[in-house]
């Protein structure tokens, strides 16, 4: 890991990754201008290990110049982008390739190419090291792509973080400090109530599986259908279905501080599904905490709810229940689950709302800190 200026990284991609890539892209340029004499344009400054390395591998008759345009701020992309600098000779009837270190948005690129297109070339195409699908958003299509990468702030390798990093010959990536709170306890306990009021207050994704297929039975999804009929018994939904919802919603939050899993995991299968997810994300989940609530309070406090939560599931003590049953039996193996990764925390559930919050949020702030 390293340090430049207020932020960390880490390593993200490597040397020899980078190199195969600049391979890839030199032996098209090489098919594809062969006898053109092309024009390579560097775009400066964060394109100059890649203009070098590109332009060392072509193998035939080449010019090479560079321009100078500012991009990034910080670690926002501004869109604010300055005229194009360097340009000192006519590119009338050249075969023109221009070299970026890094397509994001393409806004750096769509002034530059409308400076450029304007000069009556020959032929014009981008060769950029890296591009980020998810971010772009022009038409121009870029014929040569090193590699693509998702949504996320990197430097090295000509790419710097306000001035730092250019030097570096790898490429690293912002490490991501995401809190990710596995939200536990039996029903009844309070979690989609405190859930609510964390997710504001930490900024984070709250995501209730149950919500999740409620939504899907009042819509009359197929999903919804199908997790009805164990639901109204008050018995797990598959977890073959269950991982792929919760996956899906998570990757619909990409770029998230974290998330709040409410009613996920349930079973070791869904624990390890969600460790191999957020393991992809280069993350894990932080912490489980649960609220501790005797059984008789639970059912009393879900008999009330089902007055008036029009769920079929409180409205039968015999199902309340069978889902405290349920939670002991299947569910109540993750606490031992997260014990052992040290990352279990129980809080008493019971109390005033703002009390419970104050001690969900004295251990969350515990973990931030
Ligand atoms: P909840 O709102 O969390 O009490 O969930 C209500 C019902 O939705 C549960 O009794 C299950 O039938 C189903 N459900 C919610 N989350 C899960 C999950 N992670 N795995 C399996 N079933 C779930």
């Amino acid at each position: 890991m390293i340090k430049l200026h207020d932020l960390e990284f880490e390593p993200y991609i490597s040397e020899k990754e980078i190199n195969a890539a600049i391979e890839k892209v030199a032996d098209k340029l090489n098919e594809d201008y062969r006898d053109a004499n092309p024009i390579f344009l560097g775009v400066l400054n964060g394109s100059f290990m890649f203009a070098s390395e590109v332009i060392k591998r072509f193998n035939a008759d080449c010019e090479v110049s560079f321009v100078k345009l500012g991009s990034y701020e910080g670690t926002k992309t501004t869109g604010n982008v300055k005229t194009l600098l360097g340009l000192n000779q006519s590119l009338k009837d050249r075969h023109v390739i221009l070299l970026e270190d890094i397509v994001d948005t393409g806004n750096t690129l769509e002034e530059i190419n409308k400076i450029l297109l304007k000069e009556e070339v020959a032929n014009y195409e981008v060769a950029t090291l890296f591009y980020k699908p998810e971010a772009y958003k022009k038409e121009f299509n870029i014929k040569y792509k090193g590699i693509e990468i998702p949504n996320k702030f990197i430097v090295g390798y000509g790419l710097d973080y306000d001035g730092l990093g250019r030097n570096l010959t790898q490429i690293y990536k912002r490490k991501e400090n995401m809190t990710n709170l596995v939200l536990f306890g039996p029903p009844g306990a309070g979690k989609g109530t405190q859930a609510d009021i964390l997710k504001e207050k930490y900024q984070l994704i709250h995501i209730s599986t149950g919500d999740v297929f409620r939504f899907n039975i009042k819509n009359e999804t197929e999903l919804g259908l199908h997790a009805k009929s164990f639901m109204d018994k008050g018995q797990l939904v598959p977890d073959e279905v269950t991982i792929k919802m919760l996956n899906a919603e998570v990757d619909k939050n990409e770029g998230a501080n974290g998330f709040i899993f409410d009613g996920f995991p349930r079973t070791a299968a869904q624990a390890d599904a969600l460790a191999e997810l957020l393991k992809l994300k280069n993350t894990e989940v932080t912490a489980m905490i649960a609220l501790e609530v005797d059984d008789e309070v639970l059912v009393n406090r879900l008999l009330e709810r089902g007055k008036t939560s029009g769920r079929n599931d409180d409205a039968d003590e015999s199902v309340i229940r069978n889902r405290i049953k349920v939670y002991y039996d299947e569910t109540a193996i993750l606490k031992e689950y997260y014990k052992k990764q040290d990352k279990y925390y129980g809080v008493d559930g019971v109390g005033s709302i703002e009390e419970i919050t104050q001690r969900l949020s004295a251990v969350i702030d515990k973990l931030q800190a």
